[in-house]
């Protein structure tokens, strides 16, 4: 289940185009104009080349659990009816690395390397979930898998 009571997200000049993604539904990655090389998380100037101009790209929203934790404990007093919860870093196929909850399964389920997909329940609301898929190996192990 997805997590309810969370804070609206804070929309800057820098982030404003990846929130309104999110609430319609499709996850939006900031990418380097120049060297294509995609920014996380959003922001003016690329690390990789220094380009100050970039576009957005519509993501798949796949990708793989690199980290997480277990919520046990109510952190946050508006979640304290959902423990526990688990919050991961997903490393997307474009190989960046986003905070999200992980749901779908058990929280003892949760493994490294473990598939998922963004996903996004609400029309409207921009929180969005990583839940478990099955037959994607991230691009990480793909690369890996090719050696
Ligand atoms: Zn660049």
């Amino acid at each position: 289940m997805m997590l309810r009571g969370l804070q609206q997200p804070i929309r800057d000049h820098d982030t404003a185009e990846f929130w309104s993604g999110c609430d319609e539904g499709q996850l939006r990655l900031q990418a380097c104009a120049d060297c294509g090389q995609y920014r996380w998380p959003p922001g003016p100037v690329c690390g990789a080349c220094g380009s100050m101009s970039s576009t957005w790209q519509q993501s798949p929203g796949t990708g793989v659990v690199f980290s997480w934790v277990v919520v046990h404990v109510p952190l946050v007093p508006a979640l304290a009816d959902q423990l526990p919860y688990a919050v991961g870093l997903i490393e997307l196929d474009e190989g960046i690395r986003i905070v999200s909850t992980i749901d779908g399964c058990a929280p003892d389920d949760i493994h490294a390397g473990m598939p998922v997909q963004i996903s996004f329940d609400n029309p409207g609301d921009p929180v969005y979930t990583a839940r478990p898929i099955t037959g994607h190996t991230g691009a990480r192990s793909q690369d890996e898998g090719a050696k």
